[in-house]
């Protein structure tokens, strides 16, 4: 009598966010930071580094935070213009 391991079974393959999981899906490798997937773990892994390592670029006139330069910078531009 193992019902236990049964029900952990069918647990398992109705929520594919478990790690035993991701094997069997895909594009289980979600970031949890802005909810983007990825199919690849290395994938994630490097978009994950996007978020800690990069400095968040802070707009000085309405303080608003960005994680890329790019849109920072065009964000910025916006206020000089007026
Ligand atoms: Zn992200
Ligand atoms: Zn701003």
């Amino acid at each position: 009598m193992q019902p236990r391991i049964i029900d952990f079974m069918s647990s398992v393959s109705k929520h594919q966010g478990h790690p035993y999981a991701v094997s069997f899906n895909q594009r289980s490798h979600k970031c949890n930071i802005c909810g983007k997937y990825f199919t690849r773990k290395d994938n994630l892994q490097a978009h994950l580094k996007m978020h800690i390592e990069d400095p968040q670029y802070e707009c000085k006139y309405c303080m608003k935070k960005f994680y890329r330069r790019d849109r920072w910078k065009y964000h910025v531009l916006q206020h000089k213009c007026i």
